[in-house]
C-alpha cells in the first residue's frame, strides 16, 4: 500500500507530495501544526488538538483552511488510506502561497493544508517507557510565543540534535534563573518526595501540551495532586521521579538528567501508572 498524503485538496502519493516554493511555511515558517496519536485504531484527544489548532491559527490571524468537520474528515481519510492503526497523524496549516514579502499577503490568499499519517510500532514507545530515557539541559533560546504551535522549530531542532549527539532522548530548555521550561518536543514533569506532580504553568514560556492537559485528568482519577509551578534543574535531579509527556510518547520516565541519575535510575511507579491509566481517560474517537 503506497503512502498517501493530503496536499491542498488532493490525495497524492507521499513520494510525489510537494508544496510551492513560495509557500509561506517554507519561506518564513509562517504556519502551525498538530500531531495526534493513533492508538489501536483510535485518534487520541482530537478535540483538544483541534481546539489548540484553532488558538494557534487565531493568534497568527491565519484562517482555517477548511471547516473543522471537513478537516476531521480529511484526517480520518488520510489515516484510512494509509492503513494506520498505531502511529500518528500530522497536519500543517500555513498562511498560503504568495510572492515573498514579510508582511501578510493581500486578502484572498488561501491557507495551505498538508495532512500526513504514518505507522509507528507501539512497542517502540513502550520499550522506551520501560527502560526510561536520559535528558540533557540546554539554555532557553526561543522566542516568547512558544505557546503557539508554529513550525518555526529551529531551536528545538538544535536542542534535540545535541541530545542525540550526547546519547540522550530529549533536551530540556532551562531559563535564565535555572528553571526548566519544557523539552524540545515534550512537557517536563517531576514527582516530589511526598508524591505531588509538578509541572510548569502553561500561561507563559511553554506549549500547553494536550497530553499535559489530559494528564491532569488522569492525575485527578488517581487521586494525585498536581502543582503548576516552575522547578529548578537541581530539584529535578533530586526528585523522586521525573518524566516527559507528548502525544506520541504519552508518558515517558526520565532516569538521568545531565549525567546524574534520578532516584534509583529506574522508571518511577507514578509515571508508569499515569502512563497505564492514560488510554482510559483520554478522548478516543474512531480513527477511520
Ligand atoms: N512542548 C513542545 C515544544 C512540543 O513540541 C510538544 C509536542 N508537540 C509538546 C510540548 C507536547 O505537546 P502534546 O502533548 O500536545 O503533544
Amino acid at each position: 500500500m503506497p503512502r498517501i498524503a493530503y496536499v491542498n485538496g488532493r490525495y497524492v502519493r507521499h513520494a510525489d507530495a510537494a508544496v510551492h516554493i513560495e509557500d509561506r511555511g517554507y519561506q518564513f515558517a509562517d504556519g502551525v501544526y498538530e500531531v495526534c496519536e493513533i492508538s489501536g485504531g483510535f485518534i487520541m484527544d482530537m478535540t483538544r488538538h483541534l481546539d489548540r489548532l484553532d488558538r494557534s491559527l487565531r493568534e497568527l490571524k491565519i484562517d482555517w483552511p477548511l471547516h473543522r468537520r471537513a478537516l476531521e474528515f480529511v484526517m480520518r481519510e488520510v489515516v484510512r488510506r494509509n492503513g494506520v492503526r498505531d502511529g500518528l497523524v500530522y497536519l500543517q496549516v500555513t498562511r498560503g502561497v504568495a510572492p515573498r514579502d514579510h508582511a501578510f499577503p493581500p486578502p484572498g490568499i488561501r491557507p495551505a493544508l498538508v495532512v500526513t499519517a504514518k505507522r509507528v510500532a507501539p512497542h517502540i514507545a513502550a520499550m522506551r517507557a520501560e527502560s526510561g530515557v536520559k535528558v540533557i539541559t540546554v539554555p532557553e533560546n526561543r522566542w516568547e510565543r512558544v505557546d503557539i504551535k508554529t513550525v518555526g522549530l529551529l531551536p528545538n531542532v538544535l536542542a534535540k540534535q545535541k541530545a542525540r549527539e550526547e546519547g540522550a532522548a530529549e533536551a530540556w530548555f532551562v531559563d535564565n534563573e535555572g528553571f526548566v521550561t519544557e523539552g524540545s518536543s515534550t512537557n517536563a514533569w517531576i514527582v516530589t518526595a511526598d508524591g505531588k506532580l509538578v509541572t510548569r504553568p502553561a500561561e507563559l514560556g511553554i506549549l500547553r501540551g494536550v497530553t499535559r492537559t489530559t494528564l491532569m485528568d488522569v492525575a485527578a482519577k488517581l487521586n494525585l495532586d498536581v502543582q503548576e509551578r516552575a522547578f529548578l534543574v537541581e530539584e529535578a535531579k533530586g526528585a523522586r521521579e521525573a518524566f516527559i509527556t507528548s502525544a506520541t510518547s504519552v508518558v515517558t520516565p526520565v532516569v538521568e538528567i545531565d549525567g546524574q541519575t534520578v532516584a534509583n535510575g529506574r522508571p518511577g511507579s507514578v509515571a508508569l501508572s499515569l502512563r497505564q491509566a492514560f488510554f482510559d481517560v483520554a478522548e478516543k474517537l474512531p480513527a477511520c
